[in-house]
């Protein structure tokens, strides 16, 4: 029996918990929302193209980021896929990605034939790691997708010098990273396409819903081809004349009239979420057996959730342990994230993503062992939902018990 040294007590060891108070719902939809809809019910329209809300939400979004363009489409999913499209990305090519990523970022190198090949990661950041990249760059290498996840810009600098020269399209996944900034600048106009998702669970959204920014107008073209089967419905354009394969992840009056009214409330969202996780951030500083995410040069993070890493060896517990201890204090984090990395999903080690037929990733092992770092990231990671709604209570508790677990955990080990 190992006696408790602290006096402060954690839920875990029978203390009352940290948390007096339950995490706060943000209220995300509202009047700003409902005026937009009726407007676009008032039009008589739904459809993109002859309608006003969809459109507007292009130029707003695109000028908000700094884009010359945005086009928008039904998911983050989608996004990915209009890029992939417009990029030229084609059965054999492979195309570089992170390991831990929504399966948004993978489904649709798979659906062009393409075979997605994981880099793996820095293991502060827990972003693409450009020596990696490099490493794994091949004649056949036609894109990379960067993923700024939780929120962290990558390094986009050395992402661009793997690119130029090669042939080598540069894709931004921003699901996690609205209003994210590297050296000043919003992210997704470093890369040559800019990935948004508004689905129910990202900083803004609209049920589901996506958008991509470029600069680039021929670009822009192919993006809004894409979405809509290759066809042309500028005004110009006698005729439909599909010249290559499209999808319809077309997004409707509705969908853009609510995210219009969401962008309009992103600021404020982003600022809270800064001030807060920026602040939590600061506060877990120095905390032995308890990595903070550490934030990459340049980059002012947008924090879409909160993922900080155990220290097994110091602390005297794994992150499943860790995370029972804080749910117990009254903290809902969960342990590892997404569980495992994306290659050691059935899908790529059955090689079961289609009935049948052939297709290029066939040819590739997928397998536990491909990237240590993101591998090791999991293992250790303990992860806490962000809300703009929280408050500084919410944070003062969350603090409180995120130090006295990591002190209960040391002193008996
Ligand atoms: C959410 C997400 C996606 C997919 O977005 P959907 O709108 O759900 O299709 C893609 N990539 C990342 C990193 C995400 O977090």
């Amino acid at each position: 029996m190992t006696t408790t040294l602290t006096e402060d007590l954690p839920g875990i060891a029978g203390g009352a918990p940290a948390k007096t108070t339950p995490f706060p719902r943000e209220t995300r939809y509202g009047a700003e929302e409902l005026k937009q809809l009726a407007e676009a019910l008032d039009q008589q329209t739904l459809f993109y193209a002859q309608g006003k809300k969809v459109y507007e939400l292009e130029a707003a979004f695109a000028k908000h980021c700094g884009a010359k363009h945005g086009v928008s489409c039904t998911s983050g999913t989608a996004a990915i896929h209009i890029a992939l499209i417009a990029a030229g990305i084609s059965p054999g090519d492979e195309v570089i990605t992170s390991p831990i990523t929504d399966m948004g970022t993978i489904v649709p190198i798979l659906f062009q034939g393409a075979v997605p090949i994981f880099a793996d990661l820095d293991p502060r950041h827990y972003t693409l790691d450009p020596k990696s990249v490099e490493a794994r760059i091949t004649p056949k290498t036609k894109a990379i997708i960067a993923v700024h996840l939780t929120g962290f810009a990558c390094d986009m600098v050395a992402l661009r010098k793997l690119c130029d020269g090669r042939d080598i399209a540069l894709i931004e996944d921003c699901a996690q990273a609205f209003d994210c900034r590297l050296n000043g600048k919003i992210v997704g106009t470093d890369g040559d396409y800019g990935c948004f998702s508004f689905n129910e669970f990202k900083h803004i959204a609209c049920g589901d819903g996506g958008i991509v920014i470029a600069n680039d107008d021929a670009r822009a073209r192919r993006l809004r081809l894409a979405t809509d089967k290759c066809y042309d419905r500028t005004p110009e354009a006698a005729a439909r004349n599909p010249t290559f394969l499209g999808a319809n992840y077309r997004m409707t009056e509705l969908q853009g009239a609510v995210a219009l009214a969401q962008l309009g409330k992103l600021d404020s969202i982003i600022a809270r979420r800064r001030d807060w996780c920026g602040k939590l951030n600061d506060a877990l500083a120095s905390i032995p057996g308890i990595h903070r995410p550490e934030v990459p040069k340049g980059c002012d993070p947008s924090w879409w959730f909160y993922m900080m890493r155990v220290e097994p060896e110091i602390l005297g517990t794994d992150a499943d342990g860790f995370a029972k201890a804080l749910n117990a204090d009254g903290i809902p984090v969960g342990a590892h994230y997404i569980k495992q990395c994306v290659y050691e999903y059935p899908i790529f080690a059955n090689h079961s993503a289609f009935a049948r037929g052939p297709h290029a990733y066939k040819g590739y092992a997928y397998a536990k062992g491909l990237c240590p770092v993101a591998e090791e990231i999991l293992d250790t990671a303990v992860i806490l939902s962000i809300n703009q709604a929280y408050t500084d209570t919410d944070l003062a508790e969350a603090i409180h018990a995120i130090r006295r677990n990591a002190v209960w955990f040391r002193e008996r080990k």
